[in-house]
Order: structure tokens, then C-alpha cells, then sequence
């Protein structure tokens, strides 16, 4: 029997850790030691009903588990074989009592899952785990067999396009920087996640950290690197610790280090921890701060292909764009183009929160409709509201609303109605949430992160909120909305770098379909 407890920041912040404690003190105490294993996995995706424990072979899945229901569990389920009815989710059992596949409760039949296969699946801290599902055989194959040329056609082909935010198609990038000759290029992966509310990227680096220590490799190779960095916030000290053990363990088995496979190629990881400057997220940022200096972000071009890290060709991924990669040289880049949109190949990783009953991470397949994610899969806005909008890609983002449910959610829809896949937070709104009051929000964040080095991005931010806070104070007008409005297209052409950019974006969407909150704002307070 194989007891697998989710041991990612979410359920960890609600308890598991304890509740593996009881597990393993309860197991001894009954003389189960040989029998049962119980294993510390990442996240299985529905937070909402952590912490989440699941007892196979039957799949068994136990949500809201407390320390105190420990002893019941294994006296009942592990000992006499009954499972503990009251604690299971209830979406797993049938009418009969007999478990359901998770795979057919509505939040997961739905989802496809490529970059959070072994999320919620294996031990991330433990390589044979991961080797166990076929990890570091795509790094085998491309070694072997597999020419840098024809490592970045396969990408190419895939239709991979980066998650990060922008999707600049990943094969693309890697043959610039492969066709750029220097003594030394270098491979980067960002995992400076930093959106309010976006959790995709730690869930990946918590869940499946040798995914992406294998996927850097395999660039290395494309580009001709022997040097990747992870630059990682250290806010996030699980997935810092469970990426420091996979280094330990890539590099002991020789998956990392010199002569990978025999095959005299050489590479090797570092990590590098943020302090947590959102603007430390942006490509130019991210690698002036890896280099030593204060995060700032430095205009391009010359982009980071030809002269990034150390002014080296650098390519820069970001953590679920690397959790692709091994499944795309395994699978074929016919398989992976296969899934999604024409011109979005492949899933998509949100982070699903705000309004919605089932708060957690989901992955479905490009073009999946806003509707789906929302009703079906979410489980649909709590206490009989009704959706308002969503707001997707954090403070760069944008809104969609109700008008706009039945969207299929790719980079290009996104970015015509004015909202923007961006990494993948994805925000509920409901009928009680005043719209304005959000756009204050995410622009209260940028000011606060805004670097300071650009002058439209330092003092355009600071202006176009002392004109929200005077609108949402009652004391605004008619003119200055129009004023925000030209402070906002202002900002967006003048701004350095992508965070003065798309700064105004929460202010233009709501503005697009919710003028009328703005109007109310400054007429009914007179
Ligand atoms: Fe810094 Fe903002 Fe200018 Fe970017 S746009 S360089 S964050 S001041």
C-alpha cells in the first residue's frame, strides 16, 4: 500500500507535515513498517481540499485530512481495509460506494497533464522516482541520438512557445542563440514567479524538480552551454530545498557534471536566489541580478540570444516552458503540436483562485474555454454568485467578462480581447467585487514594484493612481477618466522594459468592459 500525502507549500502550510508524522508514528505503532509506504509528493492540484492524502492501490483520496483523523485512517482503512467514508472526497465516490477514478471527478477530467505529470505522483526527493517514470531518458535519447540541429527542429516543430508570459516560440529562441559563436553561452531558467496570486511554476520546481534540471540540460546541448542557472525567489524555500537536493542527486549519478552519458558533453546547474523584486522576473532584470548588480532591467536589444548573461548568448525559459521539454523529445513534435490550438501547441498551468469553490492548479490543453476552466473544472463561483470576469496574467494582465465565458483560452484570444495569458494566474471575480477597486489593486502592486530606473514607468505609475485613488475617493471626474486613459496608452509606448508596459493593463480592460463602475464612481458619490 502506498499512501501518497501531498507534501506541497499549500497542504505543507495547512499541516502535512504533522500529519506525515502521525502517519509514519501510527504505522509503527500497528506494525505496518513493511506493508505501507507513505510518500511525500507535490501538489496534486486541488488545494482548495487540503491537506490532501491518497491511499493506493484503490485511490482513495482523503481531503481536509487533520492530524487527529490519523489514527481512524489507519486503523480502519490501513489495518482492516474500510475506508474512512466521512473523510473522502466525495466527487470519488460512486453511488454504490465504490472509488471513482480522480481522473473522472469534474476537476480533473478535463485537465491534460504534460508539465504537472508527476506533480501529486513521486517523491521529488527522490531521483529513482523520477527516473522510475522515464526521467533522464529523454536527456539519454538527445545525447545519443540526436544531433544540437535536430534537438532545436523538434522544438521548432512542437509549436513550444514560452509560458512565461510573452510565448516567443521556445525552438526559435534557442536556434539564436545556437547560431551566436562564443567561448561561452549560457541556459536560464526563471523561476522568479512573482504575480499575486500565481503559483504554477513553484508547484512544478516543489512537485518535479528534475523535469527541469534535465530540460536545461538537454538546451545546453541544442545551444552549445555548459552552464545553466536557476534563479529562483527565495520565498520559495521548499522548492529552493527539494532543487538543491535534485542537484545533489542529478550530479551523483552523473546526470549533471562532466561527460554526461559517455558522451563527452559537459553541464552543470547553479542556483540563484531573488530577493523578490517583481521586476527581477523580466529577462534583462532577472540576468543583471544573477550577475551581481542591482536587478534592473537594461533595453533591448541587444537581446539576451546574442548578449544576455555576462553579455554571453543566454537563453532564458521559464519553469513550465522546461517542464515541456522531455515530454516533447519523447513524444515526438507531431504529439505535442497534436494538443491545444493551431497556434498554441501544448497546455496551459493556471492557478486557479479568487471566487471559485475548487482554489488549486489545473492544467488543460490550449483552447479550452474560460467556461470550462470556470464552471466545470472550478466547480463555479461559491455562495450562489454569479462570475463576473476573471482576470488573467497577474498585474500585467487583463480582465474577461462574463460576456466573453465561452473564450478559447489561447495567447492570441487572450491578447484580442485585451486581456493576456501572462504565466498562468488566473483570479475569480464575482457580482460582489468592484471592478475599479481590482484595477487599484494590481497597479498599488506595480508602483510598489516598479524599479525606478525609466521615468515613464517611476512617475507615470505614481500619477495614474493618485487618479484612480481620487476616482475611488468619490472625489474623481469624467476628465480624469479620459486623463487615465491617455496616462495609460502614454505608459505602455514610453515604459523601459514589459512591467511599465503592461502596468496599465488591469486599468484598459476594466476600463473596456467596465466603464460604467468608473462612471459610478465619479457621478453617484456627487
Ligand atoms: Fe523599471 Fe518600470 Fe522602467 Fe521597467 S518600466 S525599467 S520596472 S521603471
Amino acid at each position: 500500500t502506498d499512501v501518497l500525502v501531498c507534501g506541497g507549500t499549500g497542504c505543507t502550510s495547512s499541516n502535512s507535515e504533522k500529519i506525515i508524522e502521525k502517519l509514519q508514528e501510527e504505522i509503527a505503532r500497528h506494525g505496518l513498517e513493511d506493508e505501507v509506504n507513505v510518500v511525500r509528493t507535490g501538489c496534486f492540484g486541488l488545494c482548495a481540499l487540503g491537506p490532501i492524502m491518497i491511499v493506493y492501490p484503490e485511490g482513495s483520496f482523503y481531503s481536509m485530512v487533520q492530524v487527529e483523523d490519523i489514527p481512524e485512517i489507519v486503523e480502519e482503512h490501513l489495518l482492516k481495509g474500510k475506508a474512512v467514508k466521512r473523510l473522502l472526497y466525495k466527487e470519488t465516490v460512486s453511488e454504490d460506494g465504490s472509488i471513482r477514478s480522480l481522473s473522472e471527478t469534474p476537476f480533473y477530467a478535463k485537465q491534460r497533464r504534460i508539465a504537472l505529470r508527476n506533480c501529486g505522483v513521486i517523491n521529488p526527493e527522490d531521483i529513482s522516482e523520477y527516473i522510475a517514470v522515464d526521467g533522464y531518458t529523454a536527456l539519454a535519447k538527445v545525447l545519443k541520438e540526436m544531433t544540437p540541429q535536430e534537438v532545436i527542429g523538434v522544438m521548432k516543430a512542437s509549436g513550444l512557445r514560452g509560458r512565461g508570459g510573452a510565448g516567443f516560440p521556445t525552438g526559435l529562441k534557442w536556434s539564436f542563440a545556437a547560431a551566436n559563436q562564443a567561448d561561452q553561452k549560457y541556459v536560464c531558467c526563471n523561476a522568479d514567479e512573482g504575480d499575486p496570486g500565481a503559483f504554477m511554476d513553484r508547484s512544478i520546481l516543489e512537485g518535479d524538480p528534475h523535469t527541469v534540471l534535465e530540460a536545461m540540460t538537454i538546451a545546453g546541448y541544442a545551444i552549445g552551454s555548459t552552464q545553466g542557472y536557476i534563479y529562483i525567489r527565495a520565498e520559495y524555500p521548499i522548492a529552493v530545498k527539494r532543487l538543491q537536493i535534485a542537484l545533489r542527486q542529478s550530479r551523483e549519478k552523473g546526470f549533471l557534471g562532466k561527460n554526461i552519458f559517455g558522451s563527452g558533453f559537459d553541464f552543470d546547474i547553479e542556483l540563484r536566489l531573488g530577493a523578490g523584486a517583481f521586476v527581477c522576473g523580466e529577462e534583462t532584470a532577472l540576468m543583471t541580478s544573477i550577475e551581481g548588480k542591482r536587478g534592473e532591467p537594461r533595453p533591448r536589444p541587444p537581446f539576451p540570444a546574442l548578449k544576455g548573461l555576462f553579455q554571453k548568448p543566454t537563453i532564458l525559459n521559464n519553469v513550465e516552458t522546461w517542464a515541456n521539454i522531455t515530454q516533447i523529445i519523447l513524444n515526438g513534435a507531431e504529439w505535442f503540436h497534436s494538443i491545444g490550438t493551431e497556434k498554441s501547441a501544448g497546455t496551459k498551468v493556471f492557478a486557479l483562485g479568487g471566487k471559485i469553490n475548487h482554489t488549486g492548479l489545473v492544467e488543460v490543453p490550449m483552447g479550452t474555454t474560460l467556461r470550462e476552466i470556470v464552471e466545470e473544472i472550478g466547480g463555479g463561483v461559491p455562495n450562489g454568485h454569479a462570475f463576473k470576469a476573471a482576470q488573467t496574467g497577474g498585474p500585467s494582465g487583463g480582465c474577461i467578462p462574463a460576456s466573453e465565458l465561452d473564450i478559447k483560452i489561447d495567447y492570441d484570444n487572450l491578447t484580442a480581447i485585451g486581456a493576456m495569458m501572462g504565466s498562468g494566474g488566473m483570479i475569480v471575480m464575482d457580482d460582489t467585487t468592484c471592478m475599479v477597486d481590482i484595477a487599484k489593486f494590481f497597479l498599488e502592486f506595480t508602483v510598489d514594484e516598479s524599479c525606478g530606473k525609466c521615468t515613464p514607468c517611476r512617475v507615470g505609475t505614481r500619477r495614474l493612481l493618485e487618479l484612480l485613488t481620487k476616482i475611488t475617493d468619490g472625489k474623481g471626474t469624467l476628465e480624469d477618466i479620459d486623463r487615465m486613459e491617455e496616462l495609460c496608452y502614454y505608459l505602455k509606448e514610453n515604459s523601459l522594459c514589459a512591467l511599465g508596459q503592461t502596468a496599465p493593463n488591469p486599468v484598459l480592460s476594466t476600463l473596456k468592459y467596465f466603464r460604467d463602475e468608473y462612471i459610478a464612481h465619479v457621478t453617484e458619490h456627487r
